[in-house]
């Protein structure tokens, strides 16, 4: 591939890249090991230059009309559209994923801005019936102020304008700190809004690892902070700022998702649905489904099927369109991984896919050094003790857990975990279909699909510890936004 990291590496701060104090730090692409390029980490005197920046600029940005703020976003919809390609490679080549989700990425990205955009010709707003003939009564919404972004890896493109689309038609100034493992993407998506003339200190992006995160966190004049990541970062995060009075904060975290096949079910969708849902991302999404709970009538047949699928998956180059799983993210990813999978043994599971250590000839050549592992699939009892069935592993780790009974026990089972992200079901019967609807504990619940994918215009965030206030699509309005009462004697 010839694209390489170009132009400005810093930070992005009041209109202008910034070189940055902090210490270096490399890009790493996950299929080679081989550096993208060198980075610098944003201290915490950087953040607090971006805040001040945010905090400065917002007055302006906020007395212009909603369809002037979107017209920036506009601009950044056609970049993203007309650089679709290229934007997919660079996804590809900093987080791992296979091509056609690199793109996909991209993709999600221009649907979430054409979606804000879009919005600012929207109501914001109610007209409400007052008690009083000659007052007029709105609900108003006011843009909170400075508003900071935290976001992972795994959807480099796409997370970051989740938050920040909405945040900025809404009229609010935005600290955004990328991931740092994919800063490449950070930069090209700061690049892009700098292009779009967008003023001074209303968009600001300071590289770095979670100390940087941390201080967007810490600074009192960030009004709402977005975060989308793991439960432990997310929870401490919630732990600082969930009763500090005027600031508002929205988290999107990890699951461990879990799809139901009954006795009910067409086997083809449930086998289609486990390894779309269990390998796609190299099980690296955050509504990757780590849990099969099946029904004792059909797990002999799905788990001979799925099996023989999981022994073939395609493990290999992510820029390669017939490959099904790239590389994992790094070498703390890979640990994990390991890790999870010698616990799932220690706790007693049967292990039916061992294919976590790839030989040489399934990885590409040359690529010795990348962060590779296959499908690890058990089967077990149901047990709520077993850790292997309730934290989220974040990579190709599946439990088969065959079950008996009616479906108020598979999803008894189902939701027998902290988390509430996502789940999905598989049947014909309308019955069942429903009680899941009804009783499955998730934000996101799919039926007789992957339990994988996100529309904008719907919600998306996670119950229980999966989330709080979700960062995302329509429901980010709230986070970043007050709605106020107008009342008017028009006597
Ligand atoms: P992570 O929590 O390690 O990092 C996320 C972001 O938080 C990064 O930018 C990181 O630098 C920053 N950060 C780290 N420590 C911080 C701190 N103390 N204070 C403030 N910021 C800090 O998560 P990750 O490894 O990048 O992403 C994987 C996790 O994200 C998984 O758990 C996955 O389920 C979750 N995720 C959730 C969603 C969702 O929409 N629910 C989407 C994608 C990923």
């Amino acid at each position: 591939m010839s694209q390489q990291v170009t132009g400005p590496v810093g930070h992005y701060v009041d209109g202008e890249w910034i070189e940055s104090g902090g210490d270096p730090f490399e890009s790493v692409d996950p299929a080679t090991g081989e550096s993208l390029g060198e980075f610098h980490r944003g201290t915490p005197a950087e953040v607090e230059r971006a805040v001040r920046a945010a905090e400065d600029a917002f007055p302006a940005w906020r007395a212009l009309s909603y369809v002037d703020r979107a017209e920036h976003l506009w601009e950044v919809f056609h970049e993203l559209r007309d650089r679709h390609e290229e934007l997919g490679e660079i996804v590809t080549r900093e987080c791992g994923k296979e091509i056609s989700e690199g793109k996909a990425d991209v993709t999600e990205a221009w649907h979430m801005v054409e979606w804000a955009a879009g919005n600012a010709r929207h109501p914001h707003g109610d007209v409400v019936p007052s008690e009083i003939a000659e007052k007029d009564a709105y609900m108003r919404r006011k843009p909170r102020g400075v508003v900071g972004c935290i976001t992972p890896w795994n959807f480099p493109v796409a997370i970051p304008f989740w938050h920040m689309a909405v945040a900025l038609v809404e009229g609010n100034t935005v600290v955004w700190k990328p991931a740092e493992q994919t800063p490449w993407c950070g930069q090209v998506v700061a690049e892009m809004l700098d292009d779009t003339g967008v003023p001074d200190g209303v968009f600001n992006m300071v590289q770095g690892f979670g100390d940087a995160g941390n201080a967007i966190v810490e600074d009192d004049r960030v009004d709402t902070v977005l975060f989308t990541g793991s439960a432990e970062v997310g929870h401490s995060i919630a732990d600082k700022l969930g009763s500090e009075p005027g600031r508002e904060v929205a988290l999107e975290m990890g699951g461990k998702n879990a799809i139901v096949v009954t006795e009910h079910a067409d086997l083809d969708v449930a086998v289609h649905s486990a390894v779309m849902s269990a390998f796609k991302t190299t099980g690296q999404r955050c509504v990757s489904a780590e849990r099969l709970i099946v029904h004792e009538d059909v797990h002999g047949e799905f788990k001979t099927r799925f099996v023989d699928l999981a022994e073939d998956v395609a493990v290999g180059d992510p820029l390669d369109e017939s490959t099904f799983m790239g590389p994992v993210v790094d070498e703390s990813q890979v640990e994990k991984f390991h890790e999870y999978n010698g616990l799932a043994r220690e706790e007693g599971v049967d292990v039916l896919v061992d294919r976590a250590e790839l030989d040489e000839g399934e990885i590409p050549d040359g690529s010795a050094d990348g962060y590779w592992v296959g499908p690890f699939v058990y089967e077990t009892e149901y047990d709520p003790e077993l850790r292997c069935l309730q934290e989220e592993v974040f990579g190709p780790h599946v439990a088969l857990i065959p079950y008996s009974g009616d479906i108020e026990r598979a999803v008894e089972i189902h939701n027998d975990v902290p988390y509430g992200l996502a789940g999905a079901i598989v049947s014909e019967n309308y019955r069942q279909l429903n009680y899941y609807r009804d009783h499955g504990e998730v934000g996101l619940a799919y039926a007789n699909l992957p339990c994988i994918g996100a529309e904008v215009q719907l919600p998306f965030g996670g119950v229980k510890k999966s989330g709080k206030g979700a960062p995302s699509a329509r429901e980010v309005i709230e986070a970043v936004t007050e709605r106020t009462a107008w009342t008017l004697n028009n006597a």
